[in-house]
């Protein structure tokens, strides 16, 4: 491990996002050479040091590299730097004595390559902003030094001890581990199988399977059983959404009730979780930031005699429990975790990603990725951002009676935003403009923007009033430098006139697939699986996955009988014609659910659209029970949706490619058919456009169709969700008749091509007869 790592186990004192590092890589890497530059011949600059020791049954070595030392007349000389962006008088004394503590590690394992009784320790800290470098110098005895290392490792001693009788306890349990239920579902044997052999042997394993097979636990059963026989330390279950998070946990919990021993820690954002949202993690703001990590090791601990499982609830509790950050807690407890079930962003964003087990060459993580086809488009969100003028005139208003001088920063920016919004000849395609380089004359003027709104936030005193949402600005501002640092050919600079008083710029990756596969690098182990992952060559493409991944498709194991598929070809859709072709809709979908009593999911290609059926198809079929999703549904109000589907009659009118589009697994009568409008193709943007523009022959296919069609796969997908099931999808676009389409079609199904209603009507009695 590292001594950064080392020195981190020993932490005291607050969460404080002040003295949280906020300088960039680069930024640091430049202080020091700065002051290494600056030291006498005879300095040593970036000096490696290693240091093994063997306790108990452990042998550790701990490696890092000393920023600089000298000799003198038997005194030697360790230099700490560190970058800093406040007065260091500020610097609270905890943060103080987590640096003495790493040069205090470092200084001594310096020494016991030499022969040396005393070192003199200095702590460097280099402000940034003022390019000054202020100097705390103190005199240890070897001895003091060794006591101070020693502390430490018997410190990780006992954390090694402890995961080391969990392994044993976790070993004896899983080794034997059957498959939770008397049978395989048709091809799960075979997923899992597959599974296994990928993960033991390492690389990576792209699996399309079809739905209902249970890829949950048929990748997570394995998966265990890998974890035992290669000695990685953990799995990462990778979804995007909280649904698929949900069946893990369910997944896992099945495991557990057939005797796995799994600790198991569900991560939730931060902005989900946080007890004190909008505030700042600060100790003079939040109580639950106060003394984090005096009380966080002691909270671990018993936690973990307690149970095995952690999931948002019981870290909430325990984090009420305990009076600490409930964010930091589960990201500080997942350190015992043999499962971590989580967004995408914990692996694959390059602000967010768990450095703690992701470092590069380490190998310790399995990582199963569920719905992987949304890593493209999310891969893409990740590595872009975006400031808009009226952020900054908001902030200004925000922060004027408490900053002047801030809120004049913000001015500033907005005025600069708004004045390229009016220099016509940038913009010469109407109200965009690109460039193929990060727009550097903002990007300074946002340094000083970032500066200005530190040294006010760091200068204030406790008991003010809290930043608030102003915060949430300077972080947006944090990011948009470090992505305009990280800018390449992969990138374009969007700059987009709304009004005459509104730009907005954006830092666009539009191709993702270099920066996922960096993050794909750090794992050892990957299985990422979907039901859609056609065609091939646009995930190739786009999803970062080596070229010597291994990719399977994994036959459909269901008779193609249970599934009926009709093509309305005959109903409008297109924008102009939906008026017109409301009333053909309304009598499609009563042809669809008054085919068989049970429950359907209507998907729409737009909230407008979905609303103006629903209120002609009310008023006609006021009997019919139909529940219809909202805009920005809450996780409990989704559930409450999902709750309506209990067997007997209901209609869900849903959006393509929304909530409701993936992760519902309603079984049974719960849900017998679905009814598909339009081609789900993404709405028309600049965004996309830039997709398009770049793939040239395969651009409309990159940016809009196969998109647009994995969402049509995925609401289809929601029928057949066991073995038992069957039903109906019913696809309504003229498009479905075109080749271009067919081609994209799964070769399981049997498409039936309708004109009309009463044709339709008696296509599905067809199907549903005798069954
Ligand atoms: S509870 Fe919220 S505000 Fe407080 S430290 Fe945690 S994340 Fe920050």
């Amino acid at each position: 491990m590292s001594v950064g790592e080392l020195a981190d186990i020993c932490r005291t004192g607050d969460i404080n996002y002040r003295f949280s590092s906020r300088s960039s890589a680069r930024e640091g890497i430049a202080a020091h050479k700065k002051i290494q530059k600056t030291r006498p011949d005879g300095y040593f600059s970036e000096h490696s040091v290693a240091y093994q020791v063997k306790c108990g049954c452990f042998g550790i070595s701990i490696n890092g590299r000393v920023d600089g030392f000298s000799m003198s007349d038997d005194i030697m000389l360790v230099d700490e730097i560190k970058s800093i962006r406040v007065n260091p008088e500020v610097i609270p004394e905890y943060v103080l004595e987590q640096f003495w503590r790493q040069a205090c590690f470092y200084a001594f394992m310096l020494a016991s390559e030499m022969d040396v009784a005393e070192v003199l320790v200095r702590l460097c800290l280099f402000h940034l902003d003022e390019e000054q470098e202020y100097q705390l110098e103190q005199l240890f005895s070897v001895g003091e030094l060794t006591f101070k290392f020693a502390e430490a490792i018997l410190v990780l001693v006992d954390r090694l001890e402890s995961r080391r009788q969990w392994r044993q306890i976790r070993s004896k349990a899983n080794k034997t581990l059957s498959f939770p239920y008397p049978n395989y579902r048709p091809g799960q044997r075979d997923l899992a199988v597959t599974v296994y052999r990928q993960l033991v042997t390492s690389g990576q394993l792209v699996l399309q399977a079809p739905t209902g097979i249970g890829k949950t636990i048929g990748t997570l059963f394995p998966a265990l059983h890998a974890l035992e026989k290669t000695g990685k330390r953990r799995i990462f279950y990778l979804s995007a959404k909280t649904s698929t998070q949900q069946m893990a946990e369910k997944a896992a919990e099945q495991l557990s009730g057939a005797g796995a021993r799994i600790r198991l820690v569900t991560l939730t954002a931060k902005e989900k979780i946080c007890f004190n949202p909008g505030l700042p993690c600060d100790p003079d703001y939040c109580n639950y930031a106060k003394g984090y990590y005096d009380r966080v090791n002691l909270a671990v601990r018993e936690m973990l005699d307690l149970q095995d499982h952690f999931d948002r609830d019981s870290i909430e509790r325990f984090a009420k429990h305990y009076e600490i950050c409930p964010f930091e807690l589960g990201l500080d407890i997942s350190q015992e975790a043999d499962l971590i079930i989580c967004d995408y962003n914990y692996v694959f964003d390059p602000a967010v990603y768990l450095r703690r087990y992701l470092k590069s060459q380490s190998f310790e993580s399995i990582a199963l990725i569920d719905e992987v086809h949304n890593l493209v488009d999310r891969g893409r969100e990740m590595h872009s951002v975006e400031l808009v003028s009226s952020q900054f005139l908001r902030f200004a208003r925000l922060i004027r009676s408490r900053s002047p001088a801030l809120a004049n920063a913000g001015k500033i920016v907005s005025r600069a935003l708004l004045k390229l919004s009016r220099e016509d000849d940038l913009f010469v395609t109407g109200d965009f403009f690109l460039l193929n380089e990060p727009p550097v004359a903002l990007t300074s003027l946002l340094h000083k923007f970032c500066k200005q709104v530190e040294a006010t936030l760091l200068h204030h005193n406790s008991g003010t009033e809290a930043p608030g949402d102003s915060l949430s600005l300077y972080f947006e501002v944090l990011r948009f430098l470090r992505i305009a640092e990280d800018y390449d050919a992969d990138y374009v600079t969007l700059l987009q006139r709304a009004d005459d008083s509104e730009v907005r710029v954006k830092l666009y990756c539009v191709d993702p697939s270099n920066r996922l596969a960096i993050a794909f690098d750090r794992l050892s182990g990957v299985v990422c699986f979907s039901a859609t992952l056609q065609p091939t060559r646009y995930f190739k493409a786009l999803l970062g996955i080596d070229n010597s991944a291994h990719w399977q498709e994994l036959p459909n194991p269901y008779p193609r009988e249970k599934l009926h598929v009709a093509m309305a070809t005959y109903v409008d859709t297109s924008f102009s014609g939906r008026e017109s072709s409301i009333e053909a809709l309304i009598e499609l979908i009563d042809a669809v659910i008054s085919s068989r009593p049970g429950g359907y999911l209507v998907f729409f290609p737009s909230y407008s659209y979905l609303d103006a059926t629903y209120e002609t198809f009310a008023a006609k079929h006021p009997d019919t029970h139909v529940v219809t999703q909202k805009p920005k549904m809450t996780d409990k109000e989704r559930q409450e949706f999902l709750d309506h589907f209990d067997g007997d009659v209901v209609c869900g009118f849903a959006v393509m490619g929304g909530i409701f589009g993936e992760g519902v697994d309603l079984k049974g009568r719960r849900l017998i058919g679905t009814i598909i409008i339009g081609v789900g193709l993404p709405g028309l943007s600049v965004d996309r456009d830039l997709i398009r523009d770049r793939y040239a022959e395969d651009g409309f296919k990159f940016a809009y169709q196969y998109p647009g069609f994995t969402r049509v796969l995925q609401a289809a997908g929601r029928v057949i969700r066991s073995e038992k099931d069957e039903g109906v999808v019913c696809l309504v676009d003229s498009r479905y008749a075109e080749i271009g389409y067919q081609k994209l079609f799964p070769s399981q199904w049997q498409p039936h091509k309708v004109l009309s209603a009463t044709s339709l009507r008696h296509s599905l009695a067809d199907f549903w007869v005798g069954r």
